[in-house]
């Protein structure tokens, strides 16, 4: 990868744009990196360099693309996020401080955490922005993944189908989610994943080509009769995981599912789209409650399109796919797709309700952005996430406090609790902790009992309940000592 195909890249989304700080980054970056290799013998820039580009590819802005050139630089070089701050200004250094500190979070496999997680990764970041950095940074450790111990290959490809490509349907981006599974398919079942590209690529391919060339010479005539202009028509290509993923659920053979046949048409038009529809209906008999219209009742996650699967061809099941270029765009590209499109004429199909909230706040708060901006994740306004050193997340109040804290991670902690480090700097046991905190308690091995004193600023039932139990068994404790025989 090089930094000119990223300038080139951001530039055909963005004409006239000043890329100069592309550049900059870049110079910045390599000099930082300099000397580091990655585990597969690359040098270091060429993961921040693939992520920047994979960056420009989904849209994102300026600021979004230098950050992910700039994305490792604080945690694995001598430069600072301070210095980052001087050189780029505060909206880039904010962006890489993000996603250094979602880089702490580690998946541990407890099915308790994975709900936190997911909570988490919308809640402690303030700006969405940091969650495509996150993304496409994932995505390039995938596609490197190759050289690491097969334990930490697997946990990474756990964790990014557990918890990144869930989160990357939800933000409507499917082009991220699709290539995260297929990758994470590959390395957790590589038999299956390899049984299925054969099948799929190598066996199936001079078929499917014959058969797609054999639909669009029946199709392309009936839609010119229908004076249907400027349409598209492509073969699908399948995503391997979700084939996996139905023979599954469906338990059935590769042979048996019928939608591998898969075609889309992109037209100018809503109106196109039932227009096509109709065409095609008239061609080839629809096969019964297949047909499906997301356009009138979007998807949850806003994606919009007509489907069909007809007996095409041959009698074979064949589905289609009908939607406008903007659609297309938007299933892509999900949530930044919206931005990219702002400027076009209103629109009133259906997105999630935080997805929503998201947008009023983005319209508030700016009306130049292209991309998500400064977005407030309010919806999990009163809850907190914080981390143990060893990375695991707890979940509070708001307002909580150290000690609350320690009594999450457990009663011995928090009895004995003595001091706090927070961040790495030295903090009060009963200071607020604020998101995405890193807290480490420090506990007096000696100490048997809590401080009372705590109960006047603990937030959680959890910690108040342990401090009054322990409070009244210390009393009882001290009078054993002088009047001898009172037992409990
Ligand atoms: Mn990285």
């Amino acid at each position: 990868m090089t930094i000119e195909r990223i300038i080139k890249k951001f530039s055909d989304n963005n004409p006239g744009t000043d890329t100069a700080i592309l550049e900059k980054a870049f110079i910045f970056a390599d000099t930082a990196h300099a000397g580091q290799l990655r585990k597969n013998g690359e040098p270091y820039i060429q993961h921040p360099l693939h992520t920047a580009y994979i960056l420009a590819e989904i849209r994102a802005d300026l600021p979004t693309v230098v950050a992910g050139i700039l994305h490792d630089v604080p945690e694995d070089t001598e430069r600072t996020i301070e210095e980052i701050e001087q050189e780029f200004g505060p909206e880039v250094a904010s962006l890489v401080s993000g996603v250094t500190k979602l880089s702490k979070i580690k998946y541990r496999g407890i099915e308790r955490y994975r709900e936190n997680l997911k909570k988490m990764f919308l809640a402690m970041t303030s700006d969405l922005r940091v969650i495509f950095i996150k993304f496409c940074d994932r995505l390039n450790n995938l596609r490197t993944l190759e050289s690491l111990p097969p334990e930490k290959k697997r946990r990474i490809a756990e964790e990014t189908l557990e918890i990144y490509a869930p989160i990357a349907g939800l933000l409507g981006i499917g082009r991220l989610k699709w290539q995260m599974e297929d990758l994470c398919f590959k390395y957790l079942y590589p038999e299956k994943f390899h049984e299925l590209e054969y099948e799929y690529e190598v066996e199936k391919k001079v078929e499917r080509q014959r058969f797609f060339h054999k639909v669009k010479s029946i199709l392309v005539p009936k839609l010119e009769e229908a004076n249907i202009k400027n349409y598209e028509i492509e073969a699908r290509f399948k995503h391997l995981y979700s084939i996996y993923k139905k023979m599954q659920e469906k338990d059935r053979k590769f042979n048996e599912i019928y939608d591998v046949f898969a075609l889309r048409l992109i037209v100018p038009t809503i109106d196109d789209c039932y227009k096509v529809l109709g065409v095609i209906h008239t061609i080839w008999r629809p096969k019964t409650n297949r047909f499906k219209d997301y356009i009138a009742v979007p998807k949850p996650n806003g994606y919009r399109s007509l489907h069909t699967t007809i007996f095409g061809p041959e009698g074979k099941p064949t589905e289609f796919q009908i939607r406008t270029r903007e659609m297309h765009e938007e299933s892509i590209y999900g949530i930044a797709a919206h931005w990219y499109y702002k400027s076009k004429s209103e629109r009133n199909y259906q997105q999630p309700k935080w997805v929503n909230e998201i947008i009023d706040i983005q319209k508030e708060i700016t009306t130049t952005s292209e991309f998500v901006k400064n977005i407030k994740m309010d919806i999990f306004r009163d809850r907190i996430f914080v981390f143990s050193p060893r990375g695991d997340v707890f979940e509070l109040p708001e307002k909580a406090t150290p000690i609350d804290f320690a009594y999450a991670v457990h009663g011995n902690v928090g009895n004995k609790a003595a001091g706090v480090i927070i961040n790495d700097k030295l903090g009060k046991l009963d200071q607020e902790l604020k998101n995405g905190d890193l807290v480490e308690v420090i506990v007096e091995k000696n100490r048997q009992y809590p401080n009372k004193d705590w109960l006047k600023f603990v937030k959680t039932k959890r910690a108040r309940d342990q401090i009054k139990a322990h409070a009244k068994k210390s009393t009882l404790d001290k009078m054993k000592r002088f009047i001898p025989g009172i037992n409990k």
